[in-house]
């Protein structure tokens, strides 16, 4: 029979439908199966090896114990949207009123499709920096909208402004930015920040902002957008446990936004999980009250995995950019003799024992040209684990 329907749009968004009509497995799958083949170190994918605080765990497991095993709330458990209200307050100086402006969702990743699905008409552009986060393609193709990528180049990856400027026109509805940056490990000036804040005003677009990555900038502190003036009335924050807490598979995030626009995502959320993780969110609560060090802590720590990998990737031959926040590094493999990132990452597993995913993974085909060279690593995972990958690339041959 014929299948039908609207994948057709989500695989051709995100860049995965075939010449023959069939879709193709993502890099992640094809660069996990080459790892495991040849028992390579896998910094494909970006989620940590290892569990988060004690803590957050046994507030999940005491959950279940007491009996918070059914639906939860609409918008979330109160305690946990109280508690997302408080850390939003404590870290950012931002008030958020946790019975009309908290919505919790499961991960980002639906805080992020109920909110593209609920603003966007077919027609609509989404602006966004390029390389980008796969589901964005994927979900802004889904609600039958364009894309208007704005270009990151290495080694820096900062927006060129002018660029940013000239992509707005009267169709933007939204303004999707990523900060701080998977996969470039970029986070934006305060400069391209009030920018963004100024064009969207003058557009009459919506920020939405997805900060999973707000506590893991490095040597600076991350800037939400909404703390930029004019910004907070237009802006959607979006953030998960997944990247603080090590719970990737917990599946808890939220958002956070006016009334209005609240209302308007909840209207298209309720379709998609309704809700989700009853117990996990008690946990999340836990953890989102952690004392300030926990979280100056993850940053350090993955600071200092950072340092451990780009040192093995530069011994090895690349040129390896500035991580400046969140899972990951990108290395140019031109030094090594690829001008092709794809090849090299097909060849790394067998050849260094390490599995990464080509930067072209992360780009429209038409602007895949200045990515060509690049390979994002992810440093997420045991500091004895990132010690062996990069002794086996420094010592690649
Ligand atoms: C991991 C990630 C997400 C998804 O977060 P979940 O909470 O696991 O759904 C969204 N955006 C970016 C940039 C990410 O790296």
């Amino acid at each position: 029979m014929t299948v039908s329907g609207a994948w057709r749009r989500a695989a051709q968004g995100a860049m995965l439908l075939g010449d023959d009509g069939e879709v193709r497995p993502t890099i992640f799958a094809e660069m996990s199966g080459l790892a495991v083949r040849h028992g390579a170190i896998n910094l494909g994918q970006g989620f940590p090896d290892e569990d988060g605080p004690t803590e957050v765990l046994e507030a999940a497991q005491r959950a279940i114990r007491d009996g918070h095993n059914q639906y939860a709330p609409a918008m979330g458990v109160p305690v946990l949207r109280e508690a997302i209200a408080d850390h939003r307050e404590r870290f950012w100086g931002l008030s958020a009123d946790p019975d009309r402006e908290v919505l919790v969702t499961a991960g980002a990743t639906e805080a992020l499709t109920a909110t593209l699905l609920a603003l966007l008409e077919p027609g609509d552009e989404v602006v966004t920096f390029e390389p980008f986060y796969d589901l964005y393609a994927a979900v802004v193709a889904l609600a039958g909208a364009t894309l208007r990528p704005v270009p990151l180049l290495a080694p820096e990856f900062e927006p060129d402004l002018d660029r940013l400027r000239d992509s707005f026109t009267d169709r933007t509805r939204i303004v999707l930015v990523n900060n701080p940056h998977n996969p470039t490990g970029a986070m934006l000036s305060k400069e391209a920040l009030q920018l963004i804040a100024e064009l969207a005003e003058r557009h009459d677009a919506v920020i939405v902002a997805d900060e999973v990555y707000e506590h893991l900038g490095f040597e600076s502190k991350h800037t939400p957008i909404a703390t930029i003036a004019g910004a907070a009335e237009r802006t959607v924050s979006i953030s998960s446990a997944a990247k603080t807490f090590n719970v990737t598979g917990w599946k808890i995030g939220w958002l956070v936004a006016s009334p209005a626009l609240v209302e308007a995502i909840v209207a298209v959320k309720q379709w998609l999980t309704y809700v989700n993780g009853t117990p996990f969110q008690h946990g999340v609560a836990v953890g989102l009250g952690l004392p300030d060090e926990f979280f100056s802590g993850v940053a350090s720590s993955l600071a200092h995995k950072r340092n451990v990998l780009s040192a093995g990737l530069r011994e090895a031959g690349f040129s390896v950019s500035p991580s400046a926040g969140g899972y990951f590094v990108v290395a140019d493999a031109t030094p090594l003799g690829y001008s092709d990132a794809a090849t090299l990452c097909r060849e790394l597993p067998e050849r260094a024992g390490v599995a990464a995913i080509p930067l072209s993974a992360f780009v429209t085909p038409e602007n895949r040209a200045p990515y060509e060279s690049l390979v994002r690593f992810a440093f997420c995972k045991r500091i004895d684990v990132l010690e062996s990958a990069a002794a086996r690339l420094a010592s690649m041959g």
